[in-house]
């Protein structure tokens, strides 16, 4: 299909507005510095006329502007042409660098115990939430909420005290989602496999994997009859790979093995198998299966149903027969706006007059009133739009009685004075923006390479097709975007989610940039390096053409059928995980983040780098073990 078929000039919401490339550009232009740009879409939510980030459509996330300044410090180019910091007047007790969740418990575990404190959080982005964030569509008068980055709580069950504390306090009772979330609406349903031309030779789509028998699945596949043979065999036979090994020798193997080799050299798979395995694990690991050991395959599972062939007829500690490690509670803790709802509540509880009401229910629809953020009437203010470029002690480190702070805005630098600082921001800008701190520290800070993900939205204007074909879900291995699936059906506070297919529905499309057969952390830089160079328009194109091709048989017009579109980026995505087991080594406490978050000074590290997890929990723990270090002083 050439663009005019694809709708690359059809008039979507985000033509309306420059997409994210091209706004930071202008704002680096008018500003001299790099920094931050207004790009949304008419407000839905909240008083018109200002800045509304969370109806951002285009290129969202970390969008251009939201690492210029850090790019430029980065490269050693800033100070040189930096204009000189405005003096600071203002003075508080606590500064945060970082408004995502992290930051924003750490605001709210400080003014906990400082009851009168004055608290500043400086966020680079326009929006507050890092991660978790929010998206916003209208589509034909109805409104369609989904989350930006962070989707759902995660075993909350499991959460210790200090993130559970949080939460109850919040208002949220997580046992209310057994009935917001309609675990039955696709029920019918089922998950459909999408082959591409590129690499299978044609395109191919089927339905009723996982519910149809394994050899209906790969009958018309573009496989060879061996690759069909044997992906029919892995997914149905229970066979011991491993037979000579004990569990435990097994478990101890796999973990030296990926899972493509176990595949090829112990399954006895054909090569032709593993593009169709390839990305199974993009969603947990960000990298390829030949890059993830077998046994953290066999560990992680999947939150989208999915499962690794070819450990069914093998014990590897669960017990014979158990195969699967179950997860201790179903994946169904989801606000409309994944958790940016647990952003927002924090919000309303630290600046008052931000956003109206009270419940877990009422958040999901309540307008945030962004000119609240840094009211100076507030004891507790956020500032968006401001990169934090240093952050020192004053007069040095081993005479503090403070920090000095500068920040970058599109007016140009700003200073700040404090008590003391949480560094809530990424551990590679930590280092990058705290000159003081040891060199050995500064060294563990960087060995974090976080993850890059894309999280596309696609609004459209119904799902018909989708009903049509059978398929709430679709894996399409090696494709652009490798999953994609009608968002999560969760009906709370008056938000009501698209039931029918012919109501506008909002698409989840997954992409994570690798770079086939380099060592994790190298996939995680080119992937970056990838994102960051590839324009929206490239990206709307892949999407609109891998649409039309999944779904083309059941009348899909992607020129037609496309209401907006908002590409999540974040490059900077994921905490670096320590445990893959195929690669990482370590004892107890000696991981490079359980260094690098030591304190400096009045200067603490919280995010959820220092916990080497990427999960929301992990995020509010590591607040709150910064602001346990910091309230030692004053
Ligand atoms: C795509 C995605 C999906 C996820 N899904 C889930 C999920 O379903 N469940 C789950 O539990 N976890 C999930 N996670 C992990 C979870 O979102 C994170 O662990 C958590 O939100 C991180 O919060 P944080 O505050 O530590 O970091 P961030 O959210 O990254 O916040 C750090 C903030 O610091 C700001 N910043 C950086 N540099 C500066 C500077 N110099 N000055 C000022 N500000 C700066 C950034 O803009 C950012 O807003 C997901 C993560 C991603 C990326």
């Amino acid at each position: 299909m050439n663009d005019n078929e694809l709708g690359m000039g059809a008039k979507i919401t985000r033509r309306d507005f420059l997409d994210g490339v091209a706004v930071a550009a202008l704002a680096g232009v008018a500003s001299g510095l790099p920094g931050c740009s207004p790009q949304s879409t008419t407000p839905l939510r909240g008083p018109a006329a200002i800045d509304y980030p969370p109806a951002t459509t285009g290129l969202w996330g970390q969008d251009n502007s939201s690492y210029a300044v850090m790019h430029k410090i980065r490269d050693g180019a800033f100070w040189a042409t930096a204009p000189v910091a405005a003096a600071g007047r203002e003075h508080y007790d606590l500064v945060i660098v970082g408004g995502g969740l992290s930051g924003l418990a750490s605001a709210y575990f400080y003014r906990q115990a400082r009851p009168n404190a004055r608290i500043l959080i400086l966020e680079t982005r326009r929006d507050f939430g890092g991660h978790a964030g929010r998206n916003e569509f209208n589509v034909n008068g109805r409104l369609l909420l989904s989350n930006a980055g962070t989707q759902s709580m995660e075993s909350p069950a499991e959460y210790r005290p200090s993130a559970a504390r949080l939460v109850r306090e919040l208002g949220i009772d997580v046992s209310r989602f057994y009935r917001y979330f309609q675990q039955h609406r696709y029920d019918g349903l089922s998950t459909g496999i999408f082959f591409n031309r590129k690499t299978f030779g044609r395109d191919y789509f089927v339905a009723g994997a996982y519910t149809r028998p394994w050899s209906d699945i790969f009958a018309g596949a573009p496989l060879s009859p061996d690759a069909k043979a044997d992906l029919i065999r892995i997914h149905t036979q229970g066979i011991d790979y491993l037979p000579e090994l004990s569990p435990a020798e097994k478990v101890a193997y796999l973990k030296t093995i990926s899972y493509s080799t176990f595949m090829t050299k112990h399954a006895r798979c054909n090569a032709g198998v593993l593009p169709y395995l390839q990305d199974r694990p993009y969603d947990l690991f960000g990298t390829g299966i030949e890059a993830v050991s077998a046994f953290d395959c066999f560990n992680a599972g999947d939150d989208y149903g999915m499962e690794y062939p070819g450990f069914q007829g093998m014990d590897l500690g669960l017990g014979k027969g158990k195969w699967r490690r179950e997860k201790p509670e179903p994946y169904i803790f989801h606000f409309p706006d994944g958790n940016a709802s647990i952003a927002r509540m924090l919000v309303r509880s630290l600046v008052p007059g931000s956003i109206p009401g009270s419940t877990m229910e009422d958040i999901v629809l309540a307008p945030c009133d962004y000119r609240k953020l840094d009211d100076p009437d507030n004891q507790v203010r956020i500032r968006l739009n401001a990169t934090t470029v240093k952050v020192v002690h004053d007069p040095d480190p081993s005479r503090a009685s403070g920090i000095q702070l500068t920040y970058a805005t599109p007016h140009g630098l700003q200073g700040v004075s404090a008590a003391t600082c949480i560094l809530a921001c990424w551990h590679v800008v930590s280092r990058l923006i705290a000159p003081e701190l040891p060199p050995g520290q500064k060294e563990q800070l960087a060995y974090c390479v976080k993850e890059p993900y894309v999280y596309t939205h696609v609004a459209l204007d119904n799902w018909r097709a989708f009903k049509k074909l059978g398929v709430y879900q679709i894996l399409a291995p090696t494709s652009y975007h490798y999953f994609t699936m009608l968002d999560y059906p969760v009906d709370m506070g008056g938000y009501q989610s698209p039931a029918s297919p012919d109501d506008p529905m909002i698409l989840f499309m997954l992409r994570a940039p690798t770079k086939y057969g380099l060592p994790p952390k190298e996939q995680y830089r080119a992937g970056r390096w990838e994102l960051f160079r590839t324009p929206f328009f490239e990206i709307e194109r892949n999407i609109r053409q891998q649409l039309g091709a999944m779904l083309g048989s059941a009348g899909f017009d992607p020129a037609r059928d496309i209401a907006a579109i908002t590409v999540n980026r974040w490059s900077h995505g994921y905490a670096y995980e320590y445990d893959k087991t195929l690669w990482e080594h370590w004892a107890p406490g000696q991981r490079p983040c359980d260094l690098a978050k030591r304190p400096f000074g009045r200067i603490s590290i919280a995010n959820s780098d220092s916990s080497g997890a990427a999960f929301t929990d992990t995020a509010i723990d590591e607040g709150y073990r910064a602001v346990g270090e910091v309230l030692r002083f004053g």
